[in-house]
């Protein structure tokens, strides 16, 4: 695997695969890979012919009061997971090479970024979108991997992908979970190991919530109060919120259409970690 550190050579790397007549893709992290990142990679290797990962920390996303600096970091371990994945080139540049001292550009998307995440963590989604731009122009792929894990980011990079014409084709995998439903997440490590047995409790609500709309319920109030009812079984645990909501707008009716995709979307902090999770219910056709 490649490990490239500059612009410059990713663009370079990327435009002699372009030139050779092979498909190019990204698959944007912030390190400390797991399993849901390797996941990415593998389907990006198996639909692509060079699989692009890459490693930036970016500090742009992160609130004033956020765990930027104490993200968990292990450039090593990362470099052998995304290998194993089928990972082609690893881009793993400095702050500096992405945000240079005359760096001047934000990118907001409106409207979908408002809520939800962009409310509780005020500018996270134009660091979000700024660096996805910035990636996108540094390896220039022919498509993008996404987790579904952070389901309003899907919907904010599409929205920018569509409205800047970047033609970049994005591809939104599955959450990949431990095996009692706690979606993986490089920060998991924040919680105690006490809290860690107690942090199901979201897959668990939003798996009542989708039973709930199964068996029929499409009144929001009543589905978000089931999450909550879930949810409050374990007292230590900050609800941010837990909201149903139309899965392409993020829309909150009263009530639901029938047929019409529904998000199940929480966040909550248990101890140092938030933690963040999603459910899309679909009727079958
Ligand atoms: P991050 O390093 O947390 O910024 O995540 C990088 C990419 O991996 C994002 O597109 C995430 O949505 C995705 N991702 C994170 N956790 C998971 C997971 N458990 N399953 C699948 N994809 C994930």
């Amino acid at each position: 695997m490649r490990i490239i550190r500059t612009v410059a050579e990713m663009q370079q790397y990327s435009e002699e695969h372009r030139k050779a007549g092979r498909r190019v893709a990204v698959i944007p992290t912030m390190g400390y890979l797991h399993e849901g990142h390797a996941s990415l990679i593998q389907q990006a290797r198996k639909n692509a012919d060079i699989a692009v990962t890459t490693l930036f920390v970016n500090k742009l996303q992160f609130g004033a009061n956020e765990d930027f600096s104490r993200y968990p970091r292990d450039f090593v371990r990362d470099c052998t997971i995304a290998e194993e994945a089928g990972s082609d080139a690893l881009f793993a540049p400095e702050n500096g090479e992405m945000y240079t001292e005359t760096f001047s550009t934000v990118i907001t998307v409106r409207g979908i970024s408002d809520k939800f995440e962009g409310a509780f963590r005020r500018g996270h989604f134009d660091g979000v979108a700024t660096i996805v731009a910035k990636l996108f122009g540094a390896v220039r792929p022919h498509e993008a991997y996404f987790g579904q894990k952070d389901y309003q980011q899907t919907l904010v990079i599409r929205r920018m992908t569509a409205d800047l014409n970047l033609g970049v084709n994005i591809i939104v995998c599955p959450t990949l979970r431990e095996a009692d439903g706690l979606a993986m997440s490089s920060r998991n490590v924040y919680l105690a190991p006490e809290e860690r047995g107690k942090a199901s409790v979201l897959h668990r609500a939003l798996q009542t919530a989708s039973l709930l709309v199964q068996s029929g319920e499409i009144r929001r109030q009543e589905i978000n109060f089931s999450m909550l009812e879930v949810l409050r079984t374990v007292g230590e645990l900050q609800i941010d919120y837990a909201c149903a909501a139309q899965a392409d707008t993020l829309e909150e009716p009263e009530v639901f259409e029938e047929t019409e995709p529904i998000v199940f979307l929480i966040a909550a902090r248990l101890g140092a970690a938030r933690l963040i999770d999603n459910e899309v219910w679909q009727a079958v056709k």
